[in-house]
């Protein structure tokens, strides 16, 4: 069933791409696993899906360590970092897509261990203003870019955004498409960013029209979540 949600995802994000003569390659897809077992990542990974994004860092590290005989995967963490959970993230993760603030993202370049790879990472932007959201404010985002680039330890790749959602398809896409204005801006000023990471299961066709390079997906591949 997780194999053939896949096949469905990937159809979708082909059509998408076909829509606005994009290249279905030109849009990764990142398989959102939080609160599912091991085992359907698993199954996922049998299904040659290998990037999984997970918000729970603990739950994330387990499901890592339950998992290591499988080669080739590939773990993002797409959820909120606390001070005191940089160490686990910067030791176990390949990217995180949550960098908000100057300070988090040293020291994950501080704990990133030397034998492993920089540590992959996007900056989050609150591309809609909400007064409670994480995310750096797009006005601040180029500064937050710059210094973050200068970190040993990290790679920076690019931006990520949570829009609320929106009631249409062409709000969608409008509220997509300022984020795609701020990476572009971003590129304009040399910072070499190649990946946009947003779109979930219900606006990946409006983000993919405004220029997402990256799709996080999880109820449209492993089901509805239980409640928390
Ligand atoms: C849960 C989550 C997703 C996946 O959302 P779906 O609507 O289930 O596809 C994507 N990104 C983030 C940051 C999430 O927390």
């Amino acid at each position: 069933m997780i194999a053939a949600q896949i096949q469905d995802v990937r159809a979708r994000i082909a059509t998408a791409c076909a829509r606005c003569g994009r290249p279905a390659q030109s849009v990764a897809l990142l398989a959102v696993s939080k609160t599912f077992a091991a085992q359907a990542v698993a199954e996922a990974a049998q299904a040659g899906q290998l990037a999984f994004g997970e918000n729970y860092i603990q739950e994330g590290v387990q499901k890592m360590d339950a998992l290591r005989h499988l080669p080739g995967l590939q773990w993002h963490c797409i959820g909120p970092v606390q001070g005191n959970k940089t160490r686990l993230v910067a030791e176990h993760f390949d990217w995180v897509h949550t960098v908000d603030r100057l300070k988090i993202a040293e020291r994950l370049s501080a704990q990133r261990p030397a034998d492993l790879a920089p540590l992959h990472v996007c900056i989050q932007v609150n591309i809609d203003g909400g007064p409670a959201k994480s995310g750096v404010a797009p006005a601040d985002a180029l500064a937050l870019a710059r210094a973050v680039a200068t970190l040993p330890r990290l790679k920076l790749r690019g931006l990520m955004t949570i829009p609320e959602p929106a009631p249409d398809f062409e709000a969608a896409r409008a509220v997509h498409a300022s984020a795609r204005a701020l990476f572009d801006h971003l590129n304009a000023e040399g910072l070499g960013l190649d990946t946009l990471s947003m779109g979930m299961s219900d606006d990946l066709e409006a983000a993919i029209a405004a220029g997402s390079t990256m799709v996080r997906i999880g109820t449209a591949i492993f089901g509805s979540r239980a409640p928390k």
